[in-house]
């Protein structure tokens, strides 16, 4: 490992963009500056851009071109699709099902629906982080509208059982979304086998640009369906099919479309290659460090995804020694504010307080390398050592 370089293991918070995104999004803010809605031949060029990138995001997913709606983000792609079938559909219900691990585009939205008198229901999970597909079908009842659960959590990695979840939602005639920011290009998704109606994703976790996403929305490409089930949250002009005014962020969309054609064709190679590493990692990690263990499934988790406990030890100051080893990883501990919540994800797989903030994230990407991960390998026995040594709560 050459001692300047900077060790990014951190992919589940973004990725750095693929050099190929860089240049076709370089290549349209130079050059595709019409408004994809003008008629004339420069807008048409831009709408071509839209064309395209809408054609490669929907092969990922096996979905239909027309049913992708460009959106600004995965958190806003996250909120149309719970506000908007909420509105929608308050006549028909006011019951809606998600998971108690959601993310928090997703948690929040539901939260604020509950102060508008919808009754939201947080599904527990087990201590992998699956949800029972058997507890959700009991909690469905004629007043159930939607269901909302991630296709793979964010934090421990976690891949739901979204087969059984979609299947019980058509049966049941209820609305399924999936927030699958975290699984969109990294695992195999078909929507259509999988009985989804509505889908969230985001561009910065597949090497793409921040502030672009998307939400697949199920039979919203013939016109006359349009909004047959959703509403908009936003109001303005007819783009996107009504669903998402605002005139399209062509360049960055023109990126996602491309790290979206990347993904599917590194798909193969990738899963099984991310596995081994991951797989290395952890065990490797378990087996050097003492009263470390694994959050997550064993094996019902994303490739590029690791998430350990390390008792005694804060996960904050494991990241700031990390850092200094030029290390990027995160932690479920106070994340990102003055907060000393611990991550509602760890709270609801079991953990303690005290536990939950000894956790790690490691993510890895399609740039990390073998040296990489052993390099991580060599630096973090001593620094959760060296912690131990001076930690207050050392049993
Ligand atoms: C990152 C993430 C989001 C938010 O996506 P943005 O594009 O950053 O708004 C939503 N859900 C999950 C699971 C995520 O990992």
């Amino acid at each position: 490992m050459n001692s300047s370089e900077y060790v990014y293991l951190d992919y589940a918070a973004t990725t750095p963009m693929d050099p190929q995104v860089i240049d076709v999004v370089e290549k349209h803010f130079k050059n595709t500056y019409g408004n994809p809605s003008s008629l004339h031949s420069a807008g048409q060029k831009a709408a071509k851009v839209l064309y395209n990138a809408r054609t490669s995001i929907a092969s990922l997913i096996n979905a239909d071109r027309k049913d992708i709606i460009f959106t600004s983000s995965g958190t806003e792609a996250d909120n149309i699709a719970i506000q908007g079938v909420a509105h929608k559909n308050k006549d028909r219900g006011n019951h809606i099902i998600t998971s108690s691990i959601e993310h928090h585009a997703v948690e929040n939205p539901c939260k604020f629906l509950m102060k508008q008198g919808f009754d939201v229901t947080f599904l527990p999970v087990d201590k992998f982080g699956l949800v029972d597909p058997i507890k959700l079908q009991e909690e469905i009842t004629n007043e159930t509208i939607l269901i909302s659960i991630m296709f793979a959590n964010n934090e421990i990695g976690t891949i739901e059982p979204i087969n059984d979840i979609g299947e019980i939602a058509k049966d049941n005639d209820v609305i399924f979304h999936t927030d699958a920011v975290q699984a969109f290009g990294k695992i195999p998704i078909d929507v259509k086998e999988l009985n989804i109606d509505l889908l969230s994703a985001s561009a910065h976790k597949i090497y793409g640009p921040k502030g672009v996403g998307m939400l697949y929305m199920k039979n919203q490409g013939i016109r006359q369906n349009w909004g047959k089930y959703i509403d908009p949250i936003m109001f303005g002009g007819g783009h996107e099919r009504n669903m998402r005014p605002s005139t399209e962020n062509v360049p960055g969309i023109a990126g996602f479309g491309k790290a979206a054609e990347i993904c599917e064709e590194e798909l193969p190679i990738e899963i099984n290659r991310q596995i081994k590493l991951r797989d290395r990692l952890i065990k490797t990690t378990l087996d050097s460090i003492d009263d470390s263990y694994l959050n997550g499934h064993p094996k019902k988790r994303l490739p590029n995804n690791a998430n350990f406990g390390f008792k005694y030890v804060e996960g904050e100051s494991i990241l700031l020694d990390l850092d200094s080893g030029k290390i990027a990883a995160s932690t479920g501990s106070a994340c990102s504010s003055a907060s000393l919540e611990p991550s509602h994800v760890l709270s609801a797989i079991g953990l303690t307080p005290q536990d939950a903030h000894g956790s790690l994230r490691v993510s890895i990407g399609r740039f990390t390398t073998e040296e990489e991960i052993d390099y991580f390998l060599e630096k973090i026995p001593p620094i959760i050592e060296r912690l131990r040594e001076i930690s207050p709560v050392r049993k």
